[in-house]
């Protein structure tokens, strides 16, 4: 339930509202707007009749919610969110696009990366020190030397880094590197370490799960808000169906209706959800033309010999005509892209 608070009440209106509800055993979320306040308050709603919370001065009007999250709903905050990465913004009037190898795996080989990809109009570095593979055989990543390298490159380049924390027990270690923590697509529903997470108080990159509603990615990203972090990027990297051409499903009507649902941003991943980089450019042009507020794309200075996700790696020439065309289909849509100042 929201409880909207009218443009004169004064702070003990708000805090005779808030003592009620805490009374009541609600759990309460309060965000204080330029023009007004409102409080998210979470909890049996069968109490509330009895509050008369409407009856009280300074109300405007209580709002019940009828979707299972709340702090995640357009009808808890009707503006979008806009996460602040250092100064870049990530859903505002800017495209930012995060690109990188899946894997870092090399001095050279991420240094290149950074270099070629900053240069071609990135604004973030992606790279896994950390990597999820389905094989136990296959490379898990070079971990806290990947993150230092992931460090190093920042300082040549200017560029913010995204990489995924996998468990609980590296938190601390890749948020001491990261600027955004990416949560996978394995671990989207992973609730205890998506609640350690927020309380770092980093931007959360939440990837979808790969057989997750929007309902259920909401909920997962709701666990995040709950701590007190607000900084949720949204990120649709296809979803598993019964095609096998390409390696998912690039769900991209999740782009208008979670923008619709949420007030958080969204940005697309078309490398996972394709598999395949001769798709991923068009991918990419739809995600921004349907709306996205970023892309993350995988781009490898040599895919043919990438120990991670080489199929669907864009070389660095193909990621540069990326960008330029992504740069048209946003201006058409009244964006622009994103810069490094
Ligand atoms: C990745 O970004 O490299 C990755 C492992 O993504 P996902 O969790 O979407 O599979
Ligand atoms: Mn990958």
């Amino acid at each position: 339930m929201i409880v909207v608070m009218n443009h004169n009440a004064d702070k003990a209106d708000i805090d005779r509202i808030l003592q009620k509800l805490t009374d009541a055993g609600f759990q309460i979320h309060l965000s204080r707007g330029v023009e007004k306040t409102i409080i998210g308050a979470i909890g049996d709603k069968t109490r509330l009749g009895d509050l008369s919370l409407e009856a009280m001065p300074g109300v405007e009007k209580v709002v019940p919610i009828l979707q299972p999250y709340k702090l995640a709903s357009r009808a808890y905050m009707n503006s979008s969110t806009v996460v602040k990465v250092g100064d870049l913004e990530i859903g505002g009037d800017s495209i930012q696009v995060m690109a990188g190898p899946c894997a870092v795996e090399s001095r050279d080989q991420l240094l290149k990366s950074a270099m070629l990809v900053r240069e071609a109009g990135a604004t973030m570095l992606r790279g896994g020190a950390y990597k999820p593979r389905t094989s136990p055989y296959s490379f898990q990543g070079l971990e806290e030397k990947g993150l230092e390298l992931l460090a190093e490159a920042r300082e040549l380049t200017g560029l913010r880094i995204v990489t995924e924390v996998m468990d609980a027990s590296t938190i601390e270690l890749v948020a001491k590197y990261a600027d955004v923590l990416q949560i996978g697509t394995r671990n989207m529903q992973n609730f205890f370490l998506l609640r350690q997470v927020a309380r770092t108080g980093k931007p959360v990159l939440l990837k979808r799960g790969s057989s997750s509603t929007i309902e259920e990615w909401l909920l997962a990203a709701e666990y995040i808000l709950a701590e007190g972090n607000r900084n949720v990027i949204l990120c649709e990297r296809g979803v598993r169906t019964f095609e096998n051409y390409t390696r998912n499903t690039l769900d991209l009507t999740a782009v208008p209706v979670v923008k619709y649902l949420s007030h958080l941003p969204v940005i697309v991943d078309p490398s996972h959800a394709i598999g395949k980089w001769r798709f991923v450019e068009p991918m990419a042009r739809a995600a921004i033309a349907a709306g996205a507020d970023g892309l993350l794309i995988e781009v490898h200075p040599n895919p043919a010999e990438a120990l991670c996700d080489g199929p669907q790696s864009l070389t660095p020439e193909n990621f540069k005509a990326l960008m330029q065309n992504i740069g048209a289909i946003a201006e058409v849509t009244g964006r622009n892209m994103g810069r490094i100042q």
